[in-house]
């Protein structure tokens, strides 16, 4: 069985659709490898909360100027200062560009700051309604029905899981974990499976441990490298690996397919999987390194 590397684009802002996904695209053609592209679909108001996508220790070290940097200072007064540009209203061009190319698109979330900073402590009908509106935003811009979600900030409840499976995606990956599973909440199975993210993100690692911009590539090749059997999914960002981190993405794809990797489209990935032969696992709220917060994680094997 071919051994795949999974590529999961999350696109968080306006600046990241229009300038970091176009890169992407260029870069990932270069490199012969698919990818799946999710986006938000509605306001840009990561103004008012960047600083909080990232951990303390980052932001300290790399200081205001960096994250300034990576986003833009527009994006930084999005929603506080500037109006929140709708991205699915203004970029539904490039959104389609992406699925014209070849690469798979789905959801990331319709506005991100909302999904990410209260989904957890909201109801069945808040989680339903904002999951609809990225729906509704999709449908008008691709003209037909999503088949896949990647949360945002990798938050989610028992109810925005269920929708998952209500909704009829032949995946979600709205968790961070080693393998495919069937996700369990409270023993409760929903019927599609989350393909997490297996590898931690640049953003999480640089500037701890002794990792630099310099050696980041190095230490996720080791990582790969160390489970020569497994596939394996990495999450990038448009913001991040479409900017000013494309070089080190560029370090990456090469290193992958020197250790015999395929790059591939999470749906791709989800074509080689027996989704009855899946472990069940819970999804459980959990800290990770290098995040703020308790963040969706592949738990206990259920069954
Ligand atoms: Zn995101």
């Amino acid at each position: 069985m071919p051994k795949y590397l999974a590529l999961k684009i999350d696109v968080d802002t306006y600046r990241g659709t229009r300038e970091g996904v176009p890169r992407l695209i260029e870069t990932l053609k270069k490199h012969g490898a698919n990818a799946t592209f999710f986006f938000t679909l509605g306001p840009d108001h990561m103004g008012r909360a960047i600083k909080r996508v990232f951990r303390p220790g980052y932001l300290g070290k790399v200081s205001r100027m960096s994250v300034r940097e990576h986003y833009g200072i527009k994006t930084l007064l999005y929603g506080t200062l500037l109006p929140a540009p709708d991205i699915g209203k203004r970029c539904g061009d490039i959104m389609r560009r992406v699925r014209d190319e070849g690469f798979e698109v789905g959801i990331h979330c319709y506005d991100h700051i909302r999904w990410q900073d209260h989904v957890v402590d909201k109801d069945a009908e808040w989680t339903a309604r904002e999951l609809q509106r990225a729906v509704d935003r999709y449908v008008q811009i691709f003209g037909d029905a999503p088949t896949c979600h990647a949360a945002a900030g990798w938050q989610m409840n028992r109810e925005a899981l269920r929708l998952m499976q209500r909704h009829g995606f032949a995946y979600s990956s709205d968790t961070r974990g080693s393998h495919p599973f069937l996700p369990t909440w409270n023993g409760e199975i929903i019927n599609c499976p989350q393909l997490p993210t297996t590898l931690p993100t640049l953003d999480e690692l640089v500037n701890r441990d002794g990792l630099t911009l310099d050696n980041l590539a190095h230490y996720i090749l080791h990582l790969t490298e160390h489970q020569p059997e497994q596939s394996q999914v990495f999450t990038l960002h448009a913001e991040l690996e479409g900017g000013k981190w494309l070089p080190i993405l560029e370090q990456l794809l090469e290193g992958w397919k020197a250790q015999g990797f395929e790059l591939v489209s999470l749906a791709q990935y989800r074509a080689s999987l027996d989704v009855a032969e899946l472990p069940m696992h819970e999804v459980e709220l959990r800290e990770v390194d290098g995040r703020i917060g308790a963040l969706a994680v592949q738990g206990e094997l259920y069954y």
